[in-house]
């Protein structure tokens, strides 16, 4: 077990899954750059290693789980979750969490809300869990063009059938006594970090906000799943450069290993190093 402590909140990273990710198709714009520079990166067949974790965050006697990954279902071009055995691994059940809060509400990141139940309907996975995400954010996913047709099948299958737990906050709102909301948009209207402070340490849970570590050297290569590139490259650089300056923990789901470490510069470049 990797415990991650900051202050008295401790975080726990929870592999949901790996993923090879293919630069053509995750940022399409800069793939020629990012496979001139970082061949090193790929595998033979082109692939990049990636990640889906979830943290668990346990935080003034309250047991958080931030995002909960792709779930149990087969999507395309991801494989099926197994957040469900890390918990197992971790001596936890889902009715050890108290509450799930969400950065964003993409497919990969509230895959574990809802099981399928012995009829196919979905249902909750977490029996007691409340879930915290932003107005912004939610007013976005729930437009009638998001909700009909079949793009956002998570949408009806993981987040409606608990809608009524949803607690909404706005902006740089606590969520505990060490736990805020860190307005980080561009990758979606509403998405957020999480903000970790605690007897003088700091943490920044980041994400979507950045998808690869390569985005410390390029800030600006925003991959296709940004709904706004351009905010989205502008939230990553201050971010990237709030850390380096106050020396944060750094916690980045997407990145290979689960990226959690610090921001530092070197020769004027930012670079990463991992805890
Ligand atoms: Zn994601």
């Amino acid at each position: 077990m990797r415990v991650v402590r900051i202050g008295s909140v401790e975080v726990l990273p929870l592999v949901d899954t790996y993923l090879l990710g293919d630069p053509r198709i995750f940022m399409p714009k800069h793939a020629e750059a990012f496979l001139g520079e970082y061949p090193h990166l790929l595998d033979e067949r082109g692939l990049l290693r990636m990640t889906i974790t979830c943290f668990l965050v346990r935080s003034a006697g309250k047991t958080w789980l931030v995002d909960t990954g792709i779930g149990p279902r087969r999507r395309p071009n991801f494989p099926a979750g197994k957040l469900d055995q890390a918990l197992r691994e971790a001596g936890l059940g889902p009715a050890d969490i108290d509450g799930v809060i969400h950065t964003h509400l993409h497919i990969d990141h509230v895959g574990w809300n809802t099981v399928p139940g012995p009829d196919g309907a979905p249902q909750p996975y977490f029996p007691r869990a409340e879930h915290r995400a932003q107005r912004a954010e939610w007013q976005f996913w729930m437009r009638p063009e998001h909700l009909e047709g079949d793009a956002q099948p998570h949408l009806a299958e993981c987040v409606a059938p608990v809608a009524d737990r949803f607690r909404l906050q706005d902006g740089e709102e606590a969520i505990d006594d060490h736990l805020v909301f860190v307005p980080a948009p561009g990758h979606t209207p509403g998405h957020v970090a999480i903000g970790i402070a605690s007897q003088g340490e700091r943490a920044l849970i980041v994400g979507d906000a950045s998808h690869h570590p390569v985005q410390l050297d390029h800030p600006d290569w925003s991959p296709a799943f940004d709904v706004d590139p351009d905010l989205a490259a502008r939230t990553r650089a201050r971010l990237f450069d709030d850390a380096a300056s106050d020396g944060r923990v750094w916690m980045a789901g997407h990145w290979p290993d689960s990226g959690i470490g610090r921001i530092v510069r070197v020769d004027g470049r930012r670079v990463f190093r991992a805890l």
